[in-house]
């Protein structure tokens, strides 16, 4: 029989930690199901929700938009999921009639709603979601690395395959590697291209080779510009992805793209970016963005996971007690790959 409680970690106030409360298990309404949530992967985004950053967020809330779990129990009119089953969750909720939903676009749907974001997310025990939003994952996928594939592993799927539009031979390079880039590096080699990844930290370039980046660059040590040079015999790079997301990043980026190359924007800090005109105009180099994915690309994903292409790399677990042990190291930059909360 089902426990009446559980727990959940809920931001009170901004600028503290989650608060651990025991509180009712949801049930599910019609078209829901209610999910034995296993793990949960935290995320930049839940410190920005910590620091009050997102305007869409009211306390008192529960975050968490990494989930992987067991399907408890069905709300009426559900179809097509087994109680049982192994699940992952997509993050958003999608009204599915808008012009973007209506083109398989549903990543800018107009009346998106995010779990995690706009409603309650998963971290805490158990966890209503609609059941449109459940992905069933075969059973010998970990949790924790199941639980990273709907955010960290299928925005980069997304940023590669469909906005950097990579294919067999190009030059890729992702500027900065940790828990979005280590995704991105084994993702990049599937496709075909010769990877190269960048950070300040020799062991994240250590995990990035091991994950098959064809070359690693130290920033802190190396120059970016020769070493890309050497590494591409002087044809620099055909697409890059910025996972860090600042002015100075850009401008790297630009430094080390050939004419007609693609910079994708994965990672956002600072607001605003400048970039020359002669880059643009003369040069044809493109600047584009990404957010989140769409169904098929989580369903794609999942398949590169079970096939064994891709292994969502975690460096870091924590019990829900834990979690905001597991923030505060988030926040000092201090994990390698993703960060998770086993349950
Ligand atoms: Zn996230
Ligand atoms: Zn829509």
């Amino acid at each position: 029989m089902l426990q009446k409680t559980m727990k959940a970690a809920i931001l009170k106030e901004f600028h503290s930690d989650l608060i651990i409360e025991t509180v009712p298990i949801p049930s599910p309404g019609h078209g829901e199901v209610l999910v034995r949530v296993k793990a949960s992967g935290l995320c930049a985004s839940d410190l920005h929700i910590q620091d009050g950053m997102l305007p869409t967020v009211t306390l008192p809330f529960t975050p968490g938009h990494e989930m992987a779990g067991i399907v408890e129990e069905l709300g009426e009119g559900v179809t097509g999921l087994s109680v049982g089953e192994h699940v992952v969750c997509a993050i958003d909720i999608t009204c599915g009639v808008c012009r973007f939903c209506r083109r398989g676009k549903q990543n800018l749907c107009k009346s998106l709603v995010r779990i995690g974001f706009e409603r309650n997310g998963s971290h805490e025990q158990y966890c209503v979601v609609p059941a449109e939003n459940l992905f069933p994952i075969r059973r010998d996928i970990p949790f924790a690395q199941a639980a990273i594939i709907p955010d960290a592993v299928v925005c980069m799927y997304h940023a590669i395959k469909n906005q950097g539009k990579v294919t067999a031979g190009d030059r890729v390079l992702l500027l900065g590697v940790g828990g979005l880039g280590l995704q991105g590096v084994q993702i990049a080699r599937y496709f075909g291209a010769q990877v190269y990844a960048t950070s300040r930290q020799d062991k994240k370039l250590e995990i990035a080779k091991q994950f098959g980046a064809h070359g690693v660059i130290n920033t802190r040590t190396q120059d970016l510009i020769e070493e890309i040079s050497r590494l591409t015999q002087g044809e620099m790079c055909d697409v890059i992805f910025d996972n860090i997301g600042i002015q100075t990043s850009i401008e790297t980026c630009l430094s080390v793209l050939r004419p007609g190359g693609k910079i994708v924007v994965v990672g956002y800090n600072d607001s605003q970016f400048t970039a020359s005109y002669q880059d643009l105009v003369i040069r044809e180099k493109e600047i584009i963005g990404i957010r989140g994915s769409t169904r098929q690309d989580l369903a794609e994903a999942i398949r590169l996971v079970e096939d064994g292409i891709v292994t969502p790399y975690v460096s870091n677990t924590f019990s829900l007690e834990e979690i905001n042990a597991g923030l505060h190291c988030l926040r000092r930059g201090e994990s390698f790959g993703r960060t998770v909360v086993l349950m």
